[in-house]
């Protein structure tokens, strides 16, 4: 089977490349790159006024199964993704049971080879039962394709714990994906701690929540020279610690969601639960440092933190709706509109988040466009206006803040392994 992408941009930020070009895909490898390639193809797709990029990596999902398959599966999340540009979604371990042994990570790998429509790569926990206490087994979840440690949604509280298990998974070579929260900081608050909180009368959580955690964490990595990632930044103080860190050239990554860049607490003002998402929406001061944050280098990854809710956990009250929002299907047009459009960040550095970025600090030989590599490629109309309609999501989850918003960008082609599952922006696989 010969696929041939004809007159596209192609931008691939390893490669540091931008020309409009065509190319070839054979079977599931890249054949040829190049200014005009002539080839008999099975399929032809006119990429004319189109970006193509490498297949985006999100590297933090919840994906839900197993244990909550009324808000997810392995399959609707792969679906989703697929829809939003994404060739490879990175599984986080917080489902029930957790994947905090050799046996669940085999389980997500065969279900997503059974059922997904992307790439899945599991995430392990870095306790078992995510319970802060004792430690997972890296080696053994290493062999069984765990590519990095996270106990994401429970912060890890005993700090000696966390040094051991930063020199543990180091000796595997497996970054720690960290959720950084002071719980008893955070207590039982449901939105961000501020002059909105007050006004809504609404319980906070602090920045501090975020703020103590890292700078914890970011000492136990000078002391243990451990690989940490941090998830989800959202604070203007958090940005500043990681560029001070990243300056003392301490081997730390961070990411942040689009959520970070696109919204204040203003949001929650409605009191909407799907506003409500861990950490929280902050204030305009801590956005525009989160955009800095992600100009500079500083915040090298965009991750969704994508957390489908059914619709009924989801209408209650708002301090006892569950944290969390979908985010595959809105994260290119956010990135576009927030970002590239205003200048932000240059086409071909807001695709770095989300490609090579991560395959690096994951380790993953994907998120390039190169000739003999795997054929993960996104295709898409950076200027076509859209409308999100959380109702067409491919997601089980319609808890998106973004319902209604006019954004541009949209996903046309994704493309895995060779094989085209989103076909002009429809689901194109049984
Ligand atoms: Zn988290």
């Amino acid at each position: 089977m010969k696929l041939l992408i004809k007159g596209g941009r192609i931008v691939d930020p390893a490669s540091r490349r931008d020309f409009r070009g065509d190319i070839l895909v054979s079977d599931t490898k890249i054949e040829k790159i190049g200014e005009n390639v002539r080839a008999h193809a099975d399929r032809v797709i006119d990429a004319d006024g189109l970006v193509v990029a490498p297949g985006f990596i999100d590297m933090h999902v919840h994906l839900r199964e197993p244990g909550y398959e009324e808000k997810e599966t392995i399959r609707t999340g792969s679906m989703s993704g697929a829809k939003g540009g994404f060739t490879s979604l990175v599984a986080m371990a917080n489902t029930n049971p957790p994947i905090d042994n050799a046996g669940m990570v085999d389980f997500v790998l065969t279900r997503a080879k059974e059922t997904a429509v992307v790439k899945v790569f599991p995430v392990a926990a870095v306790s078992k039962g995510l319970e802060g206490k004792e430690l997972t087994e890296a080696g053994e979840l290493k062999e069984a394709g765990a590519v990095a440690l996270s106990d994401d949604g429970h912060p890890i509280t005993d700090s000696e714990l966390m040094r051991r298990a930063l020199e543990y998974a180091g000796m595997f070579g497996l970054p720690i994906i960290v959720h950084s929260e002071d719980p008893q900081l955070a207590g039982n608050g449901s939105m961000n701690e501020g002059f909105n909180s007050t006004v809504l009368g609404l319980r906070g959580i602090p920045k501090a929540a975020e703020e103590v955690m890292l700078s914890r964490d970011l000492s136990i990595a000078e002391l243990t020279r451990g690989r940490i990632h941090f998830a989800h930044i959202s604070t203007a103080r958090s940005v500043e610690l990681i560029r001070e860190a990243k300056k003392r050239r301490l081997t730390v990554t961070a990411e942040t969601a689009p959520h970070y860049f696109s919204l204040t607490d203003d949001a929650v003002r409605t009191y909407n639960t799907n506003a409500k998402m861990k950490p929280p929406l902050r204030g305009p001061e801590d956005v525009a440092a989160i955009k800095r944050g992600l100009a500079d280098g500083t915040l090298d990854v965009v991750a969704t933190d994508h957390a489908p809710h059914t619709a009924t956990e989801k209408e209650v009250e708002f301090d006892v709706a569950p944290f969390g929002i979908v985010g595959l299907e809105t994260a290119l047009p956010l990135i576009i509109t927030e970002l590239v459009e205003p200048g932000v960040l240059s086409l071909m550095d807001a695709i770095a988040k989300v490609t090579i970025n991560p395959a690096r600090i994951l380790g993953l030989p994907l998120g390039e466009l190169k000739e003999g590599g795997v054929a993960d490629i996104a295709i898409f109309d950076p200027d076509e206006e859209i409308v999100i309609d959380a109702s067409a999501f491919a997601s089980l989850g319609r808890n998106t803040p973004f319902h209604g918003l006019k954004l541009k960008g949209h996903a046309l082609y994704t493309i895995v392994g060779g094989r085209i599952v989103v076909d002009e922006g429809k689901l194109s696989v049984p």
